[in-house]
Formats: structure tokens, C-alpha cells, sequence
């Protein structure tokens, strides 16, 4: 098998499923290195791309690599010192040293911060607003307001991406900052690899001579009582020169396990706010911000139903968006409703059992009536909205013709069935109540 045929393939793939910049920036810089018994070993250019491509792509990777090669296949990130000589610059096109020109746009690359995970890629809704409102207070006077600031919050729900966009302002409104992006893990790595060489000197002048200090998923250090000590003396120096430390963890800093008081204290010492999962509204904002970043017309059924089965976090929302555009993009068909309950909601195939008499009765019963009321002439208001639905399950889930609808509720004749699928489809994205009315009834069928 050509390897670099198919990875090119791949990436040609993946380019039209994330932003120009991801695409450049990380997924370009990949490569493939071996393929074997349905293991590809994926090179990238250093550590730090590595971890980043392995934790947030890993699923797209291996979706459009299964599809090129029709099978199931996993993947396996290691540092490609090829490309890190060849290209002879470690983090890439979107992240190399900034000349004269473009030191004045961009934040220095060098210090670890992502250009795309800034404030106007950030959804503001009302699980992080309060976070998002302090970020920007500290962007406003980084070290005077809130010192420490800590945002904890589960997996998935932006607290990477809130962390860079803070860094990325600062740094832009203060030429002269280093700001500095660093995950826990690498705060630890980077101490051990200096320890090793005996260049703890460097360590510390890099990490306690900058302005600001932006150290993603503390927690790492729980039980790491030499990163916790050095991290510890880190904090202090710029905590009592007035300079800026963010904090992020997957928890409240008193309930990180082993980790001692005194940084346990340092972390509460500031403000503490929380991140959580997205609700449906900011669920829907988020798909069409991202449908809408590349370029992708998702229409407003698909995303309120992804928005509706999707409600864990963003990151596996984000997940599921790619996944739609590529399967329709390979399938090279539109994007529409039914597509996405396909794919996700398997709600389709679980009701191709259930018969019409069955979402009548369901129906009818969600809404406290009789069958023979949703198939009669009355038309008062609740009865006509339990009517409408049905006719809309009806179709959406059982695929019957108008007619055959029409002949089911009472002889109506087609243009009214039309009427009442096109109400409550244009009604389905922006009335919770009649979604969750609807989802109520279809978990029925089956039960
Ligand atoms: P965490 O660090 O909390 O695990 P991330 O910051 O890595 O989560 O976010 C996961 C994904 O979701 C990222 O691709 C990020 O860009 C996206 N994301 C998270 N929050 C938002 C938001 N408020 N607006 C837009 N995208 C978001
Ligand atoms: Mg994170």
C-alpha cells in the first residue's frame, strides 16, 4: 500500500472537515509512518502537537481514515523527527517564530497558545457566561483583578479553549507580555527533563519570569510532590510581582486528592468559577457557529436535533458536527433531518417497528386524549397541536405517504397533512416544550 497516497487522501479529507487554521496549524503537519493489521502510526511534529492532534482528533482521524480504507482501524500518535528536522521548524507553519510583520497581529506562537481559541471562536451562553464575563475582566487588567483564576469544569465544556482565548488577548493588547500556555502535564515533564539535564536554571527563568502564566489541568499534579513544590515556588514569584495565573481543573480546587494545602489555598486565593455542560440553546448556538465557520449550511431541524442528542459536552458535540459533514459530504448528499437522525438518533430504526396505531394511541395519551379525537373534526387548540404531531411522526418516523396520512387522521386530504408537518417542523428547533413532547412520545413507541 502507497502510505503517502492514502494519508494524502486522508488529509484531503480532513481539510474540508476543520477550520483552515486546525488544519494548517496541526492536521498538515502530520504523517503517516506505518500502517499495519489496521494500526496507523500518525508522526507529528513534537510532543506538544502530539498530545493536542491525539486528544482532540483522534475520532475525526480515524473516521476518515476507516472510510478511505473501508475498515476499522486505529491510531497510534508518535513524534515524526522527520518533519520536525525537514520542515526545520518544530511547531509548523501557523506556529513558527514571528518576524517583524506579523509580530504585531499574532501573539507569540512560542509560547504555546492556539491563535483560534480566542474570544470571538467562544460561544457565551449560560453555562460559562460568568466565567467568560471574569475572563475578560482579567483580560482587562491582567493581575490587578482576579489572581489566581481558577475555572474548573468537566471534560469537553471549554476551559482549554477559555484559557487560550485569555492568553491570546493579553498577549495582543500587551506587545511586551510573555505569556506563557502550558498543560500541567508538560509543566512536569519539561521539570523532569530539566532535572535530567541539570538545566533547572532555564526552567525557572522560563516559568517565573513571565507575565502571564496559563497552566491548563492542574489536577495532574495530584501526588507529584516535586512538580507540586517547584509549582509552589512558581506561583509565588509571580503572584507577589502582580503578574496573571490561571488555573484550570476538571474539579473544585478543595476536592483535587493529593495536593498540599498551601497550593490548595493559593488556588482558592482568587476568584474560582465553574464551566458547565452546554445547555440546548448554547448547543444550537455552538453547532452553527462551527456549521457556519466552515462554511456548512446545517439546517435549523438537523441542528436542533443533534443539538437534542448531543448533550454531554462541546468537544463530542464538535465531534458530531464533523462526522455529519463528512458523511454527507461523502455520501454527497445534503444535509437534512432525516440524514442526521440516521446517523445519530437511531430513533429512526428503532421506530420502523412500531405501526401507526402505536403513534396514535402514544400520542394521544402524551396529550391525554382519545385516538378517536386526534382522528376527529374538532379543533380546539391542544387537540389540533396533538394532531399535528402525530401527523409528524407519522412521517418523520414511519415514512408513510401523505395520502395514506391523510386516510389515517380522519380522511383529511394531503395539503392539510403538508400544512401540519411544515408547522411543526418549523416549530421543532425553537419550542423546547414541543421537542421534548415529541421525544417523550417516540421513547414511547417502544415501550
Ligand atoms: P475542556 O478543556 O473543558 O475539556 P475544550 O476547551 O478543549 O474543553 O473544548 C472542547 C472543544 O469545544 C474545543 O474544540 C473548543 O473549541 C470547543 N468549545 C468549547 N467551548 C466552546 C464555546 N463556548 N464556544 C465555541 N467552542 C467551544
Ligand atoms: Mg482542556
Amino acid at each position: 500500500m502507497d502510505l503517502n497516497r492514502l494519508w494524502q487522501n486522508v488529509q484531503e479529507e480532513l481539510k474540508i472537515s476543520v477550520s483552515q487554521t486546525t488544519y494548517r496549524g496541526m492536521l498538515a503537519q502530520t504523517t503517516l509512518q506505518d500502517f499495519k493489521k489496521n494500526i496507523a502510526t500518525v508522526g507529528c511534529p513534537n510532543s506538544y502537537l502530539r498530545d493536542l492532534i491525539e486528544t482532540r482528533y483522534y475520532s475525526l482521524i480515524k473516521e476518515v481514515l476507516d472510510h478511505q480504507t473501508k475498515e476499522k482501524n486505529s491510531l497510534v500518535f508518535t513524534i515524526d523527527s522527520q518533519t520536525t528536522s525537514k520542515k526545520n521548524n518544530s511547531l509548523g507553519p501557523l506556529f513558527k517564530k514571528p518576524t517583524a510583520k506579523n509580530q504585531d497581529k499574532k501573539p507569540n506562537p512560542e509560547f504555546g497558545l492556539l491563535p483560534n481559541y480566542n474570544f470571538d471562536t467562544f460561544v457565551v451562553g449560560s453555562s460559562n457566561n460568568f466565567a467568560h464575563a471574569a475572563a475578560q475582566a482579567i483580560v482587562k487588567n491582567p493581575g490587578q483583578t482576579y489572581n489566581p483564576f481558577f475555572v474548573w469544569g468537566g471534560v469537553g465544556v471549554g476551559k482549554t479553549h477559555l484559557t487560550h482565548a485569555i492568553g491570546n488577548a493579553i498577549a495582543q493588547n500587551n506587545k511586551n507580555f510573555k505569556v506563557l500556555y502550558v498543560s500541567a502535564e508538560t509543566f512536569t515533564n519539561e521539570l523532569v527533563e530539566a532535572l535530567q539535564k541539570k538545566t533547572i536554571t532555564k526552567f525557572k527563568d522560563k516559568y517565573r519570569k513571565c507575565d502571564c502564566l496559563l497552566v491548563d489541568d492542574i489536577q495532574f499534579i495530584a501526588g507529584k510532590e516535586y512538580s507540586q513544590e517547584e509549582f509552589f515556588h512558581t506561583f509565588n514569584a509571580l503572584y507577589l510581582s502582580g503578574r496573571q495565573v490561571v488555573l484550570t481543573s476538571d474539579r473544585k480546587p478543595e476536592e483535587i486528592p493529593k495536593v498540599e494545602d498551601r497550593l490548595i489555598s493559593r488556588f482558592m486565593g482568587g476568584l474560582t468559577v465553574d464551566i458547565q455542560p452546554p445547555d440546548y440553546e448554547m448547543r444550537l448556538a455552538i453547532l452553527k457557529q462551527k456549521a457556519q465557520e466552515k462554511n456548512f449550511s446545517l439546517p435549523e431541524e438537523a441542528a436542533a436535533f443533534l443539538a437534542e442528542a448531543v448533550e454531554s459536552n462541546i468537544r463530542e458535540l464538535e465531534g458530531a458536527l464533523f462526522r455529519l459533514i463528512i458523511k454527507a459530504q461523502s455520501n454527497n448528499v445534503p444535509i437534512d433531518l432525516e440524514f442526521t437522525q440516521n446517523l445519530f438518533g437511531s430513533l429512526k430504526r428503532k421506530v420502523k417497528k412500531t405501526t401507526p396505531k402505536t403513534v396514535l394511541s402514544q400520542t394521544a395519551k402524551h396529550f391525554s386524549f382519545k385516538t378517536k379525537d386526534l382522528c376527529g373534526k374538532s379543533r380546539k387548540s391542544e387537540l389540533v397541536t396533538a394532531r399535528h404531531v402525530a401527523i409528524y411522526l407519522l412521517r418523520k418516523d414511519l415514512d408513510l405517504p401523505l395520502m395514506k396520512i391523510g386516510e389515517l387522521i380522519g380522511g383529511r386530504d394531503h395539503t392539510s397533512i403538508m400544512y401540519a408537518i411544515e408547522k411543526i417542523e418549523r416549530e421543532y428547533s425553537n419550542n423546547q416544550g414541543l421537542r421534548s413532547d415529541i421525544n417523550k412520545i417516540r421513547n414511547n413507541f417502544q415501550s
